[in-house]
């Protein structure tokens, strides 16, 4: 090995990662064996927190060629560095410990990972944006199981150390896209914790406190109610109290032993606020976060599992969305390659302009925009919904018709001698039958849309497909 390659490794931590700048360039060169590797270089005095917020930046990066990406710590002297970021990084190399290169168990781990992150595309080609389908991809690349750990440096109590940073407040907490992707059989979980937490914040800091039913004041004092056997008076302990012994108020004799000179029925409570008397105090919790204050049973109750991906769950992980949508696709005969697609229309046009013919030919886009949701509802069954969707698409086309997939989820057809009415009327007969397939199948069927365009020399392809799949993103 090179001993030279660590020359380099004390790079300034920047604070922002430059979207455009490969992250090789910020960090330093990784160990030899594990190229693919980020590496954090922590030097005594830099701030742990920097390197916390470029861990975060690089695992909510929606190219899984970077958010997958296994990160090694580097670090020297003893400084305590923060939980979440010791747990939140793959490995550290402690370089005092091993000056030399970090442990062969901690390299071969690393380069395990980076071999399997790196045959991974992403899911969709503006990267993979749904924090569910990162923190899927994630497990299923480091494998084995994710147990959560207890801790009161989380305000819920527990944490998932290594996923935390997937997922900022905006996408929710990592323990919901768990329990979500185990809902949907994509992950097992096995119990670990119940707890209860705000139901505003999830805080599992939680102040349970007595308070007065007339004003709400938790300022109460709190006695015993003492009953004398004697004569059967009644009252708050302090009635009693005489000179450091308890003497009755009411016919003046000593009582001695609990049990058979008197004994305590119940818990008197006095609000110092309002002086109300009473025996039932109102129990309220109140958040330490965020101030939330509710009857303890109706604050939120959370379950801590230890997960592990299920072969659906890998699946999905590996092959995404597209992947599946592509391999049904190429199943299919009918489909073309969308260069041929282009050429065809190309020709057309030109057919039209020169011969003008009646009634000409008509392009008919179709765009599914959401077909995420079905794989992670449908799990592998989603190959069979596509190939009926695309039964049903191609049910009205005749056999000198075309068709081709721009992209995965957008299906172009050319109905040749077809004017844009009669395809009007071809297009709202497959509107009917989609929709109804997606409704039977699907609880949150992706959106539907349908453009028709005449195909003439004026046709702008490129353009009229940017128009439909802009109007998706908006
Ligand atoms: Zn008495
Ligand atoms: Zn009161
Ligand atoms: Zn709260």
């Amino acid at each position: 090995m090179n001993p030279g390659l660590y020359a380099a490794d004390i790079v300034p931590l920047r604070s922002e990662i430059d979207a455009t700048e490969p992250l090789g360039a910020i960090m330093a060169p990784a160990p030899e064996g594990v190229r693919s590797a980020a590496c954090f270089v922590l030097v005594p005095g830099e701030d742990p927190e920097d390197a916390l917020g470029l861990l975060g930046q690089i695992r909510r990066h929606p190219d899984p060629a970077i958010y997958l990406k296994p990160v090694l710590l580097v670090r020297r002297g003893a400084e305590p560095l923060p939980e979440a970021l010791t747990y939140g990084v793959d490995a550290i190399w402690d370089r005092d410990a091993e000056p030399a290169r970090p442990g062969h168990d901690v390299e071969a781990e690393l380069r395990a990972i980076g071999q399997r992150a790196g045959q991974l595309s992403p899911v969709h080609s503006g990267g993979d944006l749904d924090p569910t389908v990162r923190v899927l991809r994630f497990l299923a690349v480091r494998g084995g199981t994710f147990a959560p750990r207890q801790t009161v440096l989380h305000p819920a109590g527990w944490t998932y150390d290594r996923l935390e940073p997937l997922a900022d407040s905006a996408d929710g907490d990592v323990a919901r896209l768990l329990m979500l992707l185990a809902e949907r059989q994509l992950l097992e979980g096995e119990f670990v914790a119940r707890t209860h937490s705000c139901s505003s914040c999830n805080c599992a800091f939680l102040n349970f406190q007595e308070t007065c039913p007339r004003c709400t004041s938790a300022d109460l004092l709190v006695q015993d109610w003492v009953h004398h056997f004697r004569c059967a008076y009644t009252g708050p302990m302090s009635d009693f109290e005489y000179e450091g012994r308890l003497v009755c108020p009411k016919c003046e004799h000593l009582l001695r032993h609990l049990g058979t000179d008197y004994d305590k029925p119940a818990i008197v409570y006095q609000c110092r606020e309002c002086e109300n008397e009473f025996h039932e105090a109102d129990v309220v919790s109140a958040c330490y976060q965020c101030g939330h204050s509710a009857p303890p049973d109706m604050q939120g109750e959370r379950y801590y599992r230890r997960y592990t991906v299920t072969a659906l769950g890998r699946n999905l992980a590996i092959y995404g969305v597209d992947e599946t949508v592509g391999r049904v696709l190429s199943r299919s005969g009918r489909v073309l390659p969308f260069d041929s697609f282009r050429t065809l229309v190309a020709g057309e046009a030109a057919r039209h302009e020169r011969y003008r013919t009646e009634p000409g030919s008509a392009l008919v886009l179709v765009n599914l925009v959401g077909l995420q949701g079905a794989y992670l509802e449908l799990g592998e069954r989603t190959g069979e919904l596509l190939e009926q969707l695309l039964e049903t698409v191609v049910s009205i086309m005749r056999t000198s018709d075309y068709i081709a997939t721009p992209n995965n989820s957008l299906f172009a057809i050319v109905l040749t001698e077809t004017g844009v009415d009669a395809a009007e009327t071809a297009v709202e007969r497959l509107e009917g039958g989609i929709a109804e397939l997606l409704q039977g199948s699907l609880s949150d069927p992706p959106n539907v849309t349908f453009a028709i365009e005449s195909i003439t020399k004026d046709l702008d392809l490129d353009g009229t497909l940017d128009r439909m799949l802009g109007r998706h993103a908006a």
